[in-house]
């Protein structure tokens, strides 16, 4: 006999997941789950995507570490509203502690809401926390072998940064393996080369998001415009 101890989790989880999904929804926030290894630069990837994106979108960020709030506290210097959750322990996020995170937020002020996860290559994947997309970055020291090691991450992202692009040259790293190696797992997710630091890279990143938020809001006003032909029409 088999007992699969993480259902209870993943079920209590999803329980969460679903009432943030109809908060999001009716705040018209777009929420992305970014997901990587300690290391990979997501925070500097959130800056440089906030700097890229803020005349458009007002942002928030949810900053997910095991210990401390070096993190928030950067994303606040450079003028954006932090949340930072301590998971004390727990190397991944859980949907109960983005709720908690999101009670502290005033959603109607935001369009864009980005969760930085703990930095982890495996749970984060399974774990839905009520959000739009997930989207992995790898850093180039990591190794272009890591979407061997980490199948599932890199197939369930939208898209994939590979940031840290500019060390390319010192690093002993195969781009066109590790592009073959995320298609196969992924057939649609596309990969943004960057680097956060020195921002090159940064604008097709960010043209991706920003086109992947427009089309949620068109698909939700297309849904919402479909309830109201509905509405006339047992009208009439
Ligand atoms: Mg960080
Ligand atoms: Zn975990």
């Amino acid at each position: 006999m088999k007992i699969d101890v993480s259902a209870p989790i993943l079920a209590r989880n999803e329980r969460f997941a679903a009432e943030n999904r109809a908060l999001f929804a009716e705040a018209d926030v777009f929420v992305l789950d970014m997901l990587a290894s300690p290391g990979a630069g997501k925070t500097s990837t959130i800056l440089a995507t906030i700097d890229a994106l803020r005349d458009r979108y007002r942002i928030a960020v949810i900053e997910g570490d095991i210990a401390s709030s070096v993190d928030a506290e950067r994303i606040k210097a450079h003028g954006v509203p932090a949340v930072q959750i301590n998971t004390g322990g727990a190397c991944h996020l859980e949907s109960d502690m983005i709720r908690r995170a999101v009670d502290t937020l005033d959603l109607a002020e935001l369009d864009l809401l980005i969760i930085e996860n703990v930095g982890n290559l495996v749970c984060p994947t399974d774990f839905d926390l009520g959000e739009h997309a997930k989207v992995m970055i790898l850093s180039v020291p990591e190794g272009h072998d890591k979407p061997c090691k980490y199948p599932n991450i890199f197939a369930r992202a939208e898209a994939v940064i590979l940031n840290k692009y500019d060390t390319l040259s010192v690093f002993d790293f195969d781009e066109a393996e590790f592009r073959e190696v995320v298609r196969r797992l992924n057939a649609t997710a596309p990969v943004f080369p960057l680097s956060a630091t020195l921002g090159s890279g940064v604008d097709a990143w960010a043209a991706w998001l920003a086109e992947r938020i427009e089309g949620e809001r068109a698909g939700s006003a297309d849904a919402s415009h479909t309830d109201t032909g509905t509405e006339a029409a047992n009208g009439s």
